[in-house]
């Protein structure tokens, strides 16, 4: 971006702007390039000037949340990346649902919840990012012990979302489609979701967060850098089991290693590169389709250039 255009967008935006910001900080990986300009909007009319000038002048716009199901290339992410943490993340609770902005924590939701006794949203333990995130990837967890498979898709009432020309619009159940850690909203920036929870009792929200921390805990990697699962799971196939079974834990390109832990995990024990990354999917995918004749497909989002 020129020097003009960073002049203008700093004069233009009365959230935080950080030029040239190396996007490894903000990525649960600790890898990814750097963004010409990261930018916290205070609110949607902020949200609404910045894509006037971004398209104004064609410099791409991409949104990001936590950073936890993401693979940033090294070059980084050209134009404006925006980042709802500082000014969309109102949490408002109703009898039987609560509307949250699409830059609060998944995790400070389920706590703000909990504390009032609705339930639903339980399944939400362990998953780190945002619920903007968490709409646009159907964040979920598979059947555990007696708790049941939940996505957020399932309790999802409506959506605020502004497509990229800045109109706000409110999409109904109707106009929402979710599938398996999908959904039809990737060409919107998420404002803000209302969901449906029911009224239960503190004690069994808690068991069964409980539950479901100790189970992940226990299988996943909690300590060293990484995006989550990378593949997603196929009718019935654990993309972690096949890579499993093709014998491919420990594998390694640079610091980028499968885990010894959860096989459908890459770890970044230091200095691994998104390059290093890439070719390890490439490998595992290679290796896994020989010995099983399964294609996995990957649930990590690769971005930028
Ligand atoms: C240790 C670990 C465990 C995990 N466990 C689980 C699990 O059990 N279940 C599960 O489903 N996932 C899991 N994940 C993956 C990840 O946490 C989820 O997918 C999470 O919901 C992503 O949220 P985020 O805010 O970090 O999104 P990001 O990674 O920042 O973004 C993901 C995608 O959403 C888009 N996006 C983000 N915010 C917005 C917005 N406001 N508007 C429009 N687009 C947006 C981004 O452009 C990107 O395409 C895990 C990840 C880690 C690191």
């Amino acid at each position: 971006m020129n020097k003009e255009l960073v002049k203008e967008l700093r004069n233009l935006i009365s959230g935080e702007v950080l030029f040239d910001e190396l996007l490894s900080k903000h990525t649960s990986f600790r890898i990814g390039g750097l963004a010409d300009a990261w930018i916290y909007p205070k609110d949607i009319s902020n949200i609404k000037n910045i894509l006037k000038f971004c398209n104004s002048h064609s410099i791409p716009v991409t949104t990001l949340g936590g950073g936890t199901n993401v693979l940033i290339r090294d070059r980084g992410i050209r134009g404006v990346v925006l980042n709802l943490a500082h000014g969309l993340c109102s949490i408002s609770i109703k009898t039987d649902s609560v509307i949250c902005g699409a830059g609060t924590l998944l995790s400070k939701l389920l706590k703000q919840v909990a504390k009032v006794e609705l339930t639903g949203l339980e399944f939400a333990a362990g998953i780190p990012g945002t619920v903007g995130g968490a709409v646009v990837m159907n964040a979920g967890t598979k059947e555990i012990r007696n708790i049941e498979h939940v996505s957020i898709g399932n309790l999802i009432e409506s959506v605020k979302a502004i497509d990229m020309n800045g109109n706000v619009c409110e999409l109904g159940k109707e106009d929402l489609r979710f599938g398996y850690r999908k959904s039809n909203l990737s060409k919107y920036i998420i404002l803000e979701a209302k969901l449906k929870l029911k009224t239960g009792s503190k004690k069994e929200i808690s068991d069964r967060v409980s539950i479901l921390l100790e189970h992940k805990k226990s299988t996943q990697v909690l300590d060293i850098p990484s995006a989550g699962c990378i593949f997603k799971n196929l009718d019935g196939h654990s993309a972690g089991r096949l890579i499993d079974k093709a014998g491919l834990k420990g594998l390694a390109v640079g610091d980028a290693q499968v885990s010894e832990k959860h096989a459908n995990f890459i770890v970044n024990k230091g200095n691994a590169s998104a390059q290093d990354v890439l070719e390890l999917i490439k490998k595992i995918k290679l290796t896994v389709f020989e010995k099983t004749g399964v294609e996995l497909e990957e649930e990590v989002k690769v971005m930028g250039i």
